[in-house]
This record gives C-alpha cells, sequence and structure tokens, in this order.
C-alpha cells in the first residue's frame, strides 16, 4: 500500500504546474519557532501587542521591537530538507512558484528561484515615510552603537523591519500576482501553515475553486483539511524530500 509521500510524489509527477504556499511551519526544523504550534511564539507574546498601529504609535514598543530583533538576529538558520525538496521540485519544472508567508527567506537560501513573499521578509527595514530600503544589519549596527529606536536617516521617518505587521497593507503587487497564479495552478501544496492568517490563506481556496488538487502538508489540523484531495499530519522535511525523489524518478521514465 502506498504511504503519504508516495501518493503525493504521484500527484507532483502529474502536475504541470504546481504552487506551494508555505508558512512557518516548514522552517521550524530550521530551528525557527512558528506562531500557532505547541512551542510557538504566541504562547510566550501577546499578538495583541505586536501590531501595526502600536509599532507607529508607541516608541516604548518600537524599543522593545528593535531589542528583540537584535536579540534574535545572531543566529544564524539553514534551509533544511523541506526547503531543498521545494527547490528541487522547482528545478524538475513541476513547482511554478513558492507563495510564502516566511520572512526568513530560507526558500531563496535553498535554491528556490520564483518565491513571492506575502508578509515581506526580515533582512531589510524600509521607512515608513519615505519608503527607503536598506539592510536590516546596518539598523542593527545603530541599535548595537546605543540608539534605542533608529529613524530613517534621509527623512527622520520611523524605521520598520520590511516584515508585514498584524493590521499592515500588504504589498498588492506579490498579492495580486500570487492569486493569479493560484487560479493557473493544477496542484496547490500548502506546508506549515495553520491556514488562519488572511488574506493570505485565500491563496489556496482561491487554488481549489478555480479546479486545482489541494494537498494539507501541516503537522495539527486545519479548517481546510475537509476541501483537501489529501491531507498528511507529519513534519513537513522527510515527508517533501521522499515525494521529490519520487516525482523526480517518475519524471525520468
Ligand atoms: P502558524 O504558526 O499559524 O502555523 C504553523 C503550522 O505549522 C501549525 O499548524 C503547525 O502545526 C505546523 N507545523 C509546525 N512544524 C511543522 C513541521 N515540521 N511540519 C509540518 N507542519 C508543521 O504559521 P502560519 O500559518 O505561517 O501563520 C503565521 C504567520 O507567522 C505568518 O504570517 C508568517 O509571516 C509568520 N511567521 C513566520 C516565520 C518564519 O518566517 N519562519 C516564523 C513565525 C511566524
Amino acid at each position: 500500500m502506498s504511504g503519504p509521500a508516495e501518493i503525493l510524489g504521484e500527484m507532483l509527477a502529474t502536475s504541470e504546474r504546481a504552487l506551494a504556499f508555505t508558512g512557518a511551519g516548514i522552517s521550524t526544523e530550521s530551528g525557527i519557532p512558528d506562531f500557532r504550534g505547541p512551542n510557538g511564539v504566541w504562547t510566550k507574546f501577546d499578538p495583541n501587542e505586536f501590531n501595526f498601529q502600536n509599532y507607529v504609535a508607541d516608541p516604548d514598543h518600537r524599543r522593545r521591537v528593535w531589542k528583540m530583533r537584535l536579540e534574535s538576529w545572531d543566529t544564524q538558520y539553514e534551509p533544511n530538507d523541506g526547503h531543498r525538496a521545494l527547490a528541487d521540485l522547482e528545478r524538475l519544472g513541476i513547482i511554478d512558484c513558492v507563495v510564502t508567508q516566511n520572512i526568513d527567506r530560507l526558500h531563496q537560501a535553498a535554491g528556490s528561484t520564483v518565491v513571492l513573499e506575502l508578509h515581506g521578509n526580515a533582512r531589510e527595514v524600509v521607512c515608513l515615510s519615505c519608503g527607503a530600503r536598506q539592510p536590516a544589519s546596518a539598523a542593527h549596527d545603530r541599535v548595537r552603537a546605543g540608539e534605542d529606536d533608529p529613524a530613517c536617516l534621509l527623512c527622520g521617518g520611523i524605521l520598520k523591519s520590511a516584515t508585514i505587521s498584524f493590521g499592515q497593507p500588504m504589498p498588492e503587487d506579490i498579492v495580486e500576482e500570487a492569486f493569479y497564479r493560484a487560479r493557473q495552478c493544477d496542484l496547490c501544496l500548502v506546508v506549515g501553515s495553520s491556514l488562519v492568517v488572511y488574506p493570505a490563506a485565500g491563496v489556496p481556496l482561491e487554488a481549489k475553486h478555480a479546479g486545482a488538487r489541494l494537498v494539507i502538508l501541516n503537522q495539527s489540523e486545519t479548517e481546510m483539511d475537509g476541501l483537501a484531495d489529501l491531507v498528511i499530519n507529519e513534519p513537513a522535511g522527510a515527508v517533501l524530500s521522499e515525494a521529490a525523489r519520487i516525482a523526480a524518478r517518475l519524471r525520468a521514465r
């Protein structure tokens, strides 16, 4: 009898245009905690505090955020088997793009070249007034040197990590492209997302409604499981690498 990785491998091998939709769960095997898993960030911090409105309005909150970011900045994270398998599937011509909610850039580090970041990335900072961007490392150097809330050097505006916080508008062009590609794909593979953050979670829904097969690979149940053609409740890395190997073998025939 076929196991879930075999079934997924066969589904991938017959796909002409697959879309991977990833969340924090694909990066937990790299050591980065998710938000809503059993050891997630929201078991330690109050999600209501970390929103865009507080960041803009409250300098004390910004100081706390810069301090926290600096504390985690020095830890280097590496892509894991799950990220590498998705990059392999792109090279095989199976995966058309990765739409990610993650801000860690590990898909790109693993070799994926078409990555749509719905929630921005943590490697850059952006000025909320003039829009200027710069590497986050430059802002962190200033915090290390004693500035607790560094302002934009060009216009004096508020600097913020180039990530999208709760309550902050999403990048329209990227969201539009993600939904467009969702309508074009024939297989949507969700990996490591609780599928509760919208509008991002609308991407797999859009794919399913447009006729794609839907696979959910997530350690815990999601509200969309009932819509899925295949649900796998296992750690993502091993399943994805096995499925990618099987898909490569079947494609080579
Ligand atoms: P989430 O925390 O809401 O859900 C993660 C899901 O992944 C959980 O359901 C959990 O059961 C599952 N999971 C954990 N480890 C897994 C594994 N090894 N294999 C398979 N499944 C696993 O995450 P979300 O849906 O991405 O939404 C949260 C928001 O958090 C996103 O907007 C994202 O921007 C942000 N975030 C990003 C990172 C990152 O960049 N790595 C980390 C934390 C949060």
